[in-house]
């Protein structure tokens, strides 16, 4: 008997592995196309919220401008720290940009329970605590096994990250795979340290003259209430014929410098797969979203990208759905044609050129020099006509927070 027919087989239409920022986002785009799929679709996670999760928590416009696009109240109420003046550095040359604002830093544990509270709100199924075993595919459909059940779909959408399975399944084969390291550590600040009042962010691209494809940051953010340093280091990889440095010294011995004590802090990492135009990102009935399909390459941000994937994989699984072909053959040009192929794309030319010349101070300090005079004539708006920087309104949403936890 085939698996289609053994009656512990539940048949559902659209199975999203993964309840990351990538998954919930497809989940509300989906559901903003057609009210109907809440009954048609499940999303599957291994862990259950507030999970923990690695990562510095900066959502750029980008992300805000899509959250606000699926009706997320906004500013979102939960506690985040506010960037407006990011500077980024390369010896003693500094590049300035300021916006109204440039990005909100959010507690990761908090920002995915939220988003995940918003999904459930609106009706759609969340099965937390199912982590996905295997996939394999049917004429029927995809065959899902998971540590409780076994699924039959007709589409599946893997947004289950980095390090998940549907990524290995489609990009084991993969000449173009990225995979950029991540360090990063929080550590203890003052709501009045120049980084909270200033709404500061620092990116030193110095050490690329230490070998590194990437930057050291600083930027503020609010943990359980109190407020933190969020610092990190990111190596792009994507000159894979570079020396590798070895990323924790340089990290130590960068901040011992600038006289932070590191006797006592925990640093962690995580890698990121990167974004390649010829990554995979589709196959029969399958679709890959955030992480699993391509983070930005240049900087590491995932999030806004994360949020962005859900909006094209949503509109090519309607069309999938309303003609009954699943194979998502044109997928590849329709994403890098859509919105976060475009973002993608330019970060990725970006990291493809930088960090290949990054080691030569001349390319450096022209790029420095060129991104000062375009950074002149750049005055991105308010995100909308409430000003975000109304403290109060922040003020409340810390209180409010508190008063709860
Ligand atoms: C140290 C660090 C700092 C970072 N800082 C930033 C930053 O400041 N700003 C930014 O934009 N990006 C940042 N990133 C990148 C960002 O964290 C990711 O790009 C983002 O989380 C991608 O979202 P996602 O939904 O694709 O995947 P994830 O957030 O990883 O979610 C994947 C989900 O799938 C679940 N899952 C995995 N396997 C299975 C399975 N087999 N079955 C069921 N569920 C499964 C996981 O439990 C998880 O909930 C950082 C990353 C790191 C490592």
């Amino acid at each position: 008997m085939s698996d289609f027919y053994k009656p512990s087989i539940e048949q559902i239409d659209l199975i999203i592995i993964g309840s990351g920022p990538a998954g919930l986002s497809t989940a509300l785009h989906l559901l903003k196309e057609d009210q109907s799929l809440k009954e048609r679709l499940i999303i599957l996670e291994k862990d259950s919220h507030p999970r923990q999760k690695l990562c510095g928590g900066g959502i750029t416009r980008y992300g805000l401008w899509t959250l606000k696009s699926l009706n997320i109240p906004y500013p979102l109420p939960i506690p985040f720290a506010v960037v407006e003046d990011i500077q980024i550095h390369y010896r003693n040359q500094t590049l300035r940009l300021s916006g109204d604002p440039l990005f909100h830093v959010f507690n990761r544990v908090e920002f995915d329970s939220y988003l995940l509270s918003v999904v459930k709100e609106r009706g759609i199924k969340v099965r937390e605590n199912e982590k996905v075993l295997e996939i394999s595919y049917k004429p029927e459909g995809v065959i899902v096994k998971t540590e409780k059940n076994t699924y039959l779909a007709k589409i599946i959408v893997g947004a289950d990250g980095s390090k998940g399975i549907t990524r290995r399944l489609l990009t084991k084969r993969s000449k173009h795979n990225y995979v950029a390291r991540v360090l990063e550590l929080k550590y203890p600040s003052e709501e009045k340290s120049p980084l909270f009042l200033e709404k500061q962010a620092h990116f030193d691209f110095t050490p690329v003259t230490r070998h590194l494809q990437g930057y050291i940051w600083s930027f503020p953010s609010w943990v359980d209430g109190k407020p933190m340093l969020n610092l990190g280091i990111y190596d792009a990889r994507v000159n894979k014929k570079g020396k590798k440095p070895n990323l924790l010294p340089l990290l130590e011995g960068y901040l011992t410098s600038l006289g932070f004590d590191m006797s006592h802090i925990n640093i962690m990492g995580h890698p990121i797969h990167g974004f390649h135009p010829l990554n995979h990102f589709a196959a029969q009935r399958t679709i890959l979203v955030g992480d699993a399909a391509g983070a930005d390459t240049l900087f590491g941000e995932g999030i806004a990208p994360a949020l962005g994937y859900g909006e094209t994989a949503a509109q090519a699984i309607m069309h999938a759905l309303k003609s009954n072909d699943f194979s998502f053959k044109n997928y590849r040009l329709q994403l890098l044609r859509s919105k976060v192929g475009r973002y993608l794309m330019l970060r990725w030319l970006g990291a493809a050129v930088s960090y290949r010349f990054s080691e030569f101070p001349l390319y450096m300090h022209a790029l420095l020099a060129v991104g000062n005079l375009l950074a002149h004539f750049w005055h991105p708006g308010a995100l909308d006509n409430v000003n975000r920087t109304d403290t109060k309104k922040i003020e409340r949403i810390h209180h409010n927070h508190q008063m709860r936890t």
